[in-house]
């Protein structure tokens, strides 16, 4: 069986800068898989690849072995993907609960969507604040509303862009067990990360980019000590 999802070969440049240089990855089905490096390496931009944001100018994306390259982030999110961004993209005025009713209305419709929306945030720990405006919320409760709204749509692949910057660390805590239990479902979690407690404590793969190139792949203890990478983070 092909992994659920594949990067193959992706490169994207800005102006004459390569920002990826033959990227190739995957994300199987029932694993958290880590992507680290330092800030400039191309995490990012990946994800924009990966989720239809952005044509790279060679490569291939696979969904189950179809090559969906071609597709747009719609389309995408309905074969079931959905991400988070790095720089957060709630309503601020909508109020938590409306935050995960507009994106559960456009997966399941108005009918299924507050059933869905409730019952992903008592998942998350947010029914408590299910009525504040997002732009109130602490930034490490604001990280849970952008995972919940990626969440409501019952992804197959979840793409998370820094979801733990900014949460304390028993929130931390909480966020690992949500990552472990959603892998256990079955789904595809692609994590981007600074936090490497979490990262090593979660993934049961990490690939590493620095430079818009994987300079490493692995099970977390063994790239953890990986000398390219110790070179990559040093080089910062
Ligand atoms: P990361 O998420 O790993 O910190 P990014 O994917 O955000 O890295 O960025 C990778 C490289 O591409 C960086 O050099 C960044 O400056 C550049 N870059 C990212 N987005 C753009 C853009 N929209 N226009 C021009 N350069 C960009
Ligand atoms: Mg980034």
């Amino acid at each position: 069986m092909p992994p659920l999802l594949r990067a193959e070969k992706i490169t994207v440049s800005f102006g004459g800068r390569r920002a990826l240089d033959g990227v190739s990855l995957t994300a199987e089905a029932g694993r958290v898989t880590g992507l680290i490096g330092p800030n400039g390496a191309g995490k990012s931009t990946l994800f924009d690849v990966v989720c239809g944001l952005r044509r790279p100018r060679t490569g291939r994306i696979r969904l189950d072995g179809r090559d969906i390259t071609r597709e747009g982030p719609a389309r995408r999110a309905r074969r079931g993907m959905s991400r988070t961004f790095q720089h957060l993209e709630l309503f601020g005025r909508l109020s938590v609960r409306d935050n995960l009713l507009v994106a559960a209305e456009l997966g399941s419709g108005r009918r299924h969507a507050a059933r869905t929306a409730d019952a992903v945030l008592a998942r998350l720990g947010l029914t408590g604040v299910a009525d504040d405006a997002a732009d109130a919320l602490p930034t490490g409760l604001a990280r849970l509303v952008e995972v919940g709204r990626a969440l409501v749509l019952g992804p197959r692949v979840l793409l998370l862009d820094e979801p733990a910057a900014g949460q304390d660390a028993k929130e931390t805590e909480r966020f690992a067990a949500l990552l472990r239990s959603l892998a256990d479902e079955g789904t595809a979690v692609l994590l981007v990360e600074h936090d490497m407690s979490l990262v090593m404590s979660v993934c049961d793969e990490v690939h590493v980019l620095n430079l818009g190139s994987v300079v490493a792949s692995g099970p977390p203890a063994r790239v953890q000590t990986d000398e390219s990478v110790l070179a990559a983070y040093l080089g910062e």
